[in-house]
């Protein structure tokens, strides 16, 4: 297809704003799906994003789309998740478009998700398409909300379409004005082939799909082709593009978007945001915006049984062939025995990654408090970065900062000061605060990502009854006066409850989690002293009291084999507690101390 009649398109929302039923509405109504083979949601393909009702992973399709006079196009729509934990994935898929519908629910309006990803858009210079969806709700205010996009993008708010994608109204308006409005991608046709890699994916029947954007000349199968930021090479086994099953090609030109299956098993060696060129021919300068996506949120993963261990192990090699950006290396604890600590994203990619562990390979498993990443300069001035709390070398800190980002709240103007004084109990320094329209507000500020990571989303949902939404963008390292706070059971130190913690917060911490594991940790026959301490200096303390647990006492007299019965019972206890130190824990007291509150 010439240039001239192609558009790519990606579709921006928060979500639940209706992205995924939109794009299913432009597939039946272009023909590409028949009404038979429809079911709901047809691009969200993984289990995970179905039940959720999210998308994770972006997809590419090509639809044929007639113009009034006629002419046909092709139509690339490119699905672009929408969770804040893959910006970098956001703005590869939007890198691959000239233009965007931004869609919003006519019954929400903007919320902080569209709002972070119109910005990255407008950065890309993409021609925005404001549209308006669910129509069709009876809460619906389009005319509020039509306000509401026309203020903040310019424009008028006749100018705001109205859709439905659930009922299909005003869908034809709309894939005419993509038509109309969205410029036709532009490119050297003869220059060396540059085609930019915006997702990459793991099939287990094909190897890895590499989604690409051909920006300047032509790749065809059978040639080899190059990555331009390993120099790596492969054949191009098959091309092809997605309309919206796999269909191959004779190749790929200016303009065009589609997939290259190479025969690869491993998605790092087709990283998003790299340049694929020809191996004959080279180009000589790469795409700009690549870069190798860093794990933000770090976690220990262990096995509850600890002959899973292997298992483990081995799905966690099995998962990194699909997950580019997941990390992880062995790590031993104390408490919890032979695991891994890995790295994430964020805290909904250590979500999926710990539900896909349990749902596809069916391990039962324990997650350590998530961590950020601190970077500490020791007393005879070495570079240390902590990943983990209990390798924190504490007493030889000189300095020691950590990961700030930049987070937008959108909220209605009658929950700002409970969320202001949330933001400032989480360290947070306001940057800004706008009225998007008579009602709603959007706060900035910046915040260290470890107080986010801690609970301050559901803090943030339930003091607002669940009208905030939240973004977030990383934003360097900043120096902080922080100490670790570790637990010590019976002077034995715990390493899977140690903390890293503002100093003034320090206290607070050690205070909770000593009373929380006192009424976790039963019994033992001696007395059990829980503490929390920063060095050697002792900052809380719980005692658990003494039992003789003699359970023979209760059958006193009575017959043996209920005595035998008992004494098995007590026996299939135990093999569920860690030993730590002297002190049985059970596993439960684990997961539920570590689990917030
Ligand atoms: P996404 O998260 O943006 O992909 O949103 P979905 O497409 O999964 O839709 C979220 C919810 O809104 C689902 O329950 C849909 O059935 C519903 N929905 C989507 N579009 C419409 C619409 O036009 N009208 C109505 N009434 N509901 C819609
Ligand atoms: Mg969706």
């Amino acid at each position: 297809t010439p240039p001239e009649q192609i558009r790519n398109f990606c579709i921006i929302a928060h979500i639940d704003h209706g992205k995924s039923t939109l794009a299913d509405r432009m597939l039946s109504i272009t023909g590409i799906v028949s009404d038979r083979e429809m079911r709901a949601q047809y691009l969200d393909r993984m289990d995970i994003e179905r039940e959720r009702g999210i998308t994770i992973k972006s997809q590419a399709v090509r639809m044929p789309w007639s113009d009034g006079a006629g002419q046909t196009y092709a139509l690339n729509m490119i699905d672009t998740p929408g969770h804040v934990d893959f910006t970098y994935e956001v703005s590869r898929s939007l890198a691959a478009c000239e233009g965007a519908v931004l869609l919003v629910d006519a019954a929400q309006g903007i919320e902080a998700q569209t709002l972070a990803n119109l910005y990255l858009a407008l950065e890309n210079d993409l021609t925005i398409i404001p549209v308006l969806n669910k129509i069709d709700l009876p809460a619906a205010d389009p005319d509020k909300y039509a306000a509401e996009i026309a203020n903040l993008i310019g424009g008028k708010p006749e100018d705001v379409l109205r859709v439905s994608g659930k009922t299909g109204m005003g869908v034809e308006e709309l894939l005419d004005r993509i038509v109309e409005r969205i410029p036709a991608p532009q490119g050297d046709a003869d220059a060396p082939a540059r085609a930019m890699i915006f997702d990459s994916v793991y099939d287990s029947y094909r190897g890895v799909v590499t989604y690409v954007r051909m920006i300047d000349g032509r790749l065809e199968p059978r040639e080899r082709i190059q990555m331009m930021s390993t120099r790596a090479t492969h054949d191009a086994l098959e091309i092809g593009v997605s309309s919206p099953e796999p269909t191959p090609t004779k190749g790929l030109s200016v303009g065009e978007v589609g997939y290259l299956i190479t025969g690869v098993k491993d998605v790092r060696l087709s990283k998003v945001g790299d340049t694929v060129t020809n191996q004959r021919r080279p180009a000589t300068k790469a795409l700009a915006g690549y870069v190798d996506p860093k794990p933000m949120v770090f976690s220990g993963v262990y096995p509850i049984d600890g002959s899973d261990y292997p298992e483990l192990r081995e799905a966690l090699d099995k998962l990194k062939l699909s997950d580019a950006s997941l990390q992880y290396e062995p790590e031993t604890s104390v408490a919890l025995g032979f695991g891994f600590r890995c790295g994430f994203l964020g805290l909904l990619h250590l979500e999926i990654v710990t539900e896909r562990l349990s749902r596809e390979f069916g391990l039962d498993l324990i997650t350590t408090a998530p961590s950020v990443t601190y970077e500490v300069t020791t007393d005879n001035n070495q570079h240390v970065t902590v990943t983990n709390p209990s390798e924190y070398p504490d007493g030889r800190v000189a300095t020691v900062s950590e990961p700030i980002v930049k987070v937008g709240i959108l909220l209605p103007k009658d929950y700002v000061g409970t969320v202001m004084e949330l933001c400032q109990s989480r360290r947070g320094t306001l940057l800004g605060m706008e009225y998007l329209s008579e009602d709603r507000v959007e706060l900035r500020y910046t915040m260290p990502l470890g107080e986010i990571v801690f609970d301050f989303f559901d803090h943030l949902k339930s003091r607002t009854q669940g009208y905030a939404s939240l973004d977030y963008e990383p934003a360097g390292q900043q120096e902080a006066d922080l100490v670790k706070v570790d637990i010590l059971l019976q002077g034995e130190k715990v390493d899977a409850f140690s903390s890293i913690v503002h100093r003034d917060k320090a206290y607070a911490y050690g205070t909770l989690m000593t009373e929380r594991l006192r009424k976790l940790i039963p019994r033992q026959q001696f007395e059990v002293p829980i503490q929390a301490a920063i060095g050697a200096r002792i900052i809380a303390r719980e005692t658990i009291r003494a039992i003789r647990k003699d359970v023979l006492a209760k059958c006193y007299g009575g017959d043996i084999s209920r005595k035998r019965k008992l004494l098995e019972k007590q026996k299939e206890g135990k093999k569920r507690m860690k030993m730590v130190g002297r002190v049985e824990v059970p596993q439960e007291a684990f997961i539920a101390a570590l689990s917030g509150d």
